[in-house]
């Protein structure tokens, strides 16, 4: 069976990046199962920079073809923030999901509501030799002042989608593995890694 690597050690994406991926007929490998232990650093300007650091540095280190992601949550009153830097949002070391969203809370305060939001994802398919292709996914809704529900990482509690009335916390995985940025740049990506999986 043809072999992908998922250039990712974030717990949360695993999870729905393995579910999504279940049809396609390839053995998925994390990082963990091959030992290799990168770490790679995301200055890159844009998302695509970013996925494709982590897509590349893994095919490289494991000679097999790798599909990395970069994601952000965009917040339209705050200017798209925290966009890229959606991970580093709150501003001390070791800040958790909780914290994150605590402080997205925080600089909303006393801003005009509806908090319209998208998150955004791009993957990157990298192959050893240096090859990347990209695909894109959105999700839009809004930001929320009380948290709900406890599925799902990340901002997922107060990211409410207004045609469900639930977050995405209150979906089930395969619910939010319909609609969300990263089912969608995966189900975009499908093609490529068709091609390249020989699959
Ligand atoms: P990165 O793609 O590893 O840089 O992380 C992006 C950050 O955006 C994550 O750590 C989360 O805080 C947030 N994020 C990305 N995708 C999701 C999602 O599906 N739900 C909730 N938060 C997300």
């Amino acid at each position: 069976m043809p072999k992908l690597l998922l250039a990712t050690n974030n717990p949360g994406k695993v999870r729905e990046m393995q579910a999504l991926l279940d049809d396609l007929g390839v053995q998925l490998y994390l990082p963990a199962d091959l030992g290799l232990h990168l770490h790679v650093t995301e200055d890159g300007q844009t998302y695509a920079e970013n996925a494709a650091r982590k897509a590349l540095a893994f095919a490289r280190a494991s000679g097999m073809i790798a599909l990395g992601d970069d994601s952000g949550l965009e917040v339209d009153v705050l200017d798209g923030k925290p966009g890229l830097h959606s991970h580093r949002f709150a501003p001390w070391p070791d800040a958790t999901d909780a914290d994150r969203r605590a402080y997205l809370l925080q600089q909303l305060q006393g801003k005009p509501r509806p908090w319209t939001a998208r998150f955004r994802a791009t993957v990157a398919v990298a192959t050893p030799g240096g090859d990347v292709r990209y695909a894109l996914g959105e999700c839009e809704g809004q930001i929320i002042p009380d948290e709900r529900g406890t599925g799902g990482f990340g901002y997922d509690p107060i990211f409410l989608i207004p045609s469900l009335g639930r977050t995405m916390a209150e979906l089930a995985m395969h619910e939010k593995n319909r609609l969300s940025h990263r089912a969608r740049a995966i189900q975009n990506a499908s093609q490529i890694l068709k091609e390249w999986l020989g699959v």
